[in-house]
């Protein structure tokens, strides 16, 4: 069996669906559990809906409205027909969120978030399964949350292995009894308590890695809108290319700089089994794509770059002037791990330590408060990180013209720069 994975933008409307239904059918001599996004960008929709009930509840209402209009105009291209059951399934899944909206928090905002965002998904594969199943690509829906099982980590949850493994070869095998296409969604799972849990923003790479792990698929299939993994963002790099081959290795360090193409945690389970992971074209689904797998040589052996934007550069210092030792250190790390703030590079001296981190809205502030309580603390905003792996020379030189280099760490495969961009 294989492992396909439709991100977002691959079913953002009524033809890119059509369009995905045209790729399925290419395939039909498989069995395949194909994980579904949330469609377009819904989950960021779903986000503002949740902010809104925190801090404003009478705005959420309006902002569920959006997310609801998309997918009713979308759902009338795909199901002429009003009186499709797929109207109810749908308007089922936002009652519930409406229900939640009613009563003010009670809960955290990561629970509640959890639990309003992942209706993005469930509502993405109930509309898909039912236009396939229509469309004569008969298959069945899956509730991933039946599957993978998570802690009570909300927004981040911590896959249980071996449950998850146990349960999702039971109900895959036994509706690839019924039919050779599983229809589930990414990004999701539940806990002990039947609480749904989410696994991290852009989390359904992830997913289709754990039903790949847990089924020892033949292979994963993430289809995108561009050819393959390319060696930049063609948004900030016009020249970019597409590489054919890629190594699990520069696969994981891309994706843990900050590549959008794979999200981080996609590889390991993947590399442990040694299942390949293709990266092809839902506009071309015949090209080859990328093929990322052991031993692999990355092929070419171009630089690859990735960049960074709003990000924060924080840099702690004693307020005596002391050095900063072990002891510091070790307050400072966990402070940042009980926060849930990842560090994307940090570098320190005799009486600093300077950390880039992503601006998050409710993090970054909480951060520095803490760190002020005890160290002075200094921090520049609007800032970028860029990284380049199998770099030259004359690659940083083109990368930095015309920024302020605020900080630069280089080892021998990576050149990391926080930089500011020179207005004028
Ligand atoms: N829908 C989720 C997100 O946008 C998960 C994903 O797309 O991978 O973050
Ligand atoms: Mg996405």
């Amino acid at each position: 069996m294989k492992v396909f994975k439709f991100g977002g933008a691959s079913v953002k409307d009524a033809a890119a669906v059509r369009n995905m239904t045209a790729i399925l059918k290419m395939f039909s001599a498989e069995d395949l559990v194909v994980v579904i996004s949330a469609m377009g960008k819904t989950t960021n929709a779903l986000e503002k809906v949740t902010n809104a009930y925190f801090s404003d509840i009478t705005e959420a209402p309006k902002n569920l409205d959006v997310v609801k209009n998309y997918h009713l105009e979308l759902m009338e291209e795909l199901f002429p027909d009003k009186s499709h059951q797929v109207y109810n399934l749908v308007n089922n899944l936002f009652v519930e969120i409406e229900w939640v909206l009613e009563e003010p928090p009670s809960r955290s905002y990561a629970f509640v978030y959890d639990q309003i965002v992942s209706t993005g998904e469930l509502i993405s594969t109930t509309i898909i399964s039912n236009f396939l199943n229509a469309s004569g690509v008969s298959n069945t829906w899956l509730d991933a949350r039946d599957c993978i099982q998570t802690d009570n980590n909300y927004r981040e949850g911590n896959v249980d292995w071996e449950l998850t493994q146990g349960l999702t070869r039971s109900k895959v095998d036994a509706l690839f009894k019924k039919n050779k296409i599983v229809i589930t969604q990414g990004f999701i799972g539940g806990t002990s308590e039947n609480f749904t849990t989410t696994l991290g923003r852009e989390g359904s790479d992830y997913s289709a890695a754990i039903f790949a792990y847990c089924m020892n698929a033949d292979g994963v299939f993430i289809w995108k809108d561009v050819p393959g993994v390319l060696n930049a963002d063609p948004k900030f790099y016009k020249e970019a290319q597409k590489l054919e081959r890629m190594s699990y290795h520069d696969a994981i360090e891309l994706a843990y700089y900050g590549a959008s193409v794979i999200h981080p945690k996609t590889i390991k389970p993947l590399e442990n089994k040694n299942i390949a992971l293709h990266v092809k074209s839902f506009v071309n689904p015949d090209l080859p794509g990328t093929v990322i797998g052991k031993d692999f040589q990355t092929k070419p052996l171009i630089p690859s770059f990735i960049f960074k934007e709003n990000q924060v550069l924080i840099s702690i210092a004693a307020k005596d002037f002391s050095f900063i030792a072990e002891d510091n250190l070790s307050g400072i790390f966990g402070l940042f791990a009980r926060l849930g703030v990842k560090i994307n590079l940090m570098q320190n001296s005799a009486i600093s330590f300077s950390v880039c981190i992503d601006n998050d809205a409710l993090k970054t502030p909480e951060l520095i408060k803490e760190l002020m309580n005890d160290y002075k603390v200094r921090y520049n905003e609007n800032l970028q990180l860029f990284t380049v792996r199998h770099y030259y020379p004359s690659t940083i030189d083109m990368l930095t013209a015309g920024k302020e280099i605020l900080l630069e760490q280089r080892s021998r495969q990576t050149a990391q720069f926080v930089v500011r961009t020179i207005n004028n």
